[in-house]
């Protein structure tokens, strides 16, 4: 029986990465159930374990999981919301826990964060000039109205006018209110911006607005982004590469189209066939059965195969090690679909 655990790099060798994630781990205590909880023991729940990827200058990187999988613990981590276990997390080759307090404050600066719940990431009792107009304030010394113009220009990169600087969040639709959240994301100037589930609050009706806005706003500002969803039309419309989680580890990476056209991991083949299709293929479709498992008490080997239709012994015993494919490609797997 044996557990690799040692991280592989997806490197381009021909650029520098914007942002590095080298054996990421998040582990949280959890009290243990029965007479062990009893006595304060506590369970490691493993919600991210050893995840290694890069996103490059200007590149929109996907991270797909199922709920559970560990992809809102990855992104705050990146963006130094929380802070690992192990492994590290560096911008522009620099590692976050080596800089200090005035560098980790430029550096944060260059990475912002939306998050899947407008409402909840803006204060109800500031006006949008003043949400907006935070992050300029923090960094720069600026006179009210030069601010006031300078967060104008912000609301109308986003669709909104001057009429909306002195309203309260309460007084904006959903999708108005991540218009705002990405104004406000956008006056930090960021070079990574880390949207976590930003669509999935907002009516069906709004989400292609907000998205194609965020995808206007990455071409126009050459913003590098690390887009945290479950919703794989919308990965596969707005990303360049994606990475899938499962249990808290990547099992598959590489460039959207192809990982979306010939998926090499059976779990995003199983993702894949979910999506309905007006004419699906029976003879390829391989379903997910059954739920994610607990991440306090994983499966043994590939944490996959209680749901695989192709896992054999060698799966429940030997954890696959992610592993290059040629083509920009990474799977962990000991027998890939292809
Ligand atoms: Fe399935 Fe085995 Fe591959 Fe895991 S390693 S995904 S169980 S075939």
């Amino acid at each position: 029986m044996g557990s690799e655990s040692k991280s592989t790099s997806y490197v381009r060798k021909d650029q520098q990465p914007l942002l590095k994630v080298t054996g990421l781990q998040k582990y949280f205590s959890t009290p243990a159930k029965g007479l062990g909880g009893m006595f304060g023991r506590s369970l490691p729940l493993r919600a991210v374990d050893d995840v290694t990827f890069e996103v490059m200058p200007g590149e929109v990187f996907g991270l797909v999981g199922e709920s559970g999988s560990g992809k809102s613990t990855l992104g705050s981590m990146v963006a130094h919301l929380i802070k690992p276990t192990a492994g590290t997390v560096e911008l522009d080759g620099k590692p976050w826990s080596t800089l200090s307090d005035r560098e980790l404050g430029a550096k944060r600066r260059g990475v912002q964060v939306v998050f899947q719940n407008p409402y909840g990431s803006l204060d109800p009792r500031w006006t949008v000039e003043k949400i907006v107009g935070e992050p300029i304030v923090t960094y720069e010394r600026i006179g009210r109205r030069a601010l006031r113009e300078r967060v104008a220009e912000f609301l109308l990169a986003v669709g909104l006018s001057v009429e909306h600087l002195d309203r309260l969040p309460s007084q904006f639709s959903g999708g108005q209110r991540q218009r705002v959240a990405l104004a406000r994301a956008l006056a930090g100037n960021p070079r990574l911006l880390v949207a976590d589930e930003p669509v999935s609050a907002l009516d069906v009706s709004v989400q292609a607005q907000v998205i194609n806005l965020m995808r206007d706003l990455h071409e126009r500002q050459s913003m590098a982004m690390l887009f945290i969803s479950h919703n794989l039309a919308v990965v596969h419309h707005l990303c360049e590469r994606v990475g899938i989680l499962y249990l808290g580890k990547l099992v598959e990476v590489g460039p959207v189209d192809v990982v979306f056209s010939s998926p090499l991991h059976p779990y995003t083949r199983s993702l894949l066939d979910a999506i309905p299709e007006p004419d699906p293929h029976p003879s390829r479709l391989i379903p997910l059965k059954g739920e994610i498992p607990s991440p306090i008490a994983p499966p043994s080997g590939c944490h996959f195969h209680p749901r695989c239709i192709r896992a054999t012994v060698k799966c429940g015993e030997v954890a696959p090690v992610i592993t290059a494919k040629g083509g920009d490609r990474h799977v962990a797997c000991h027998f890939p679909t292809d």
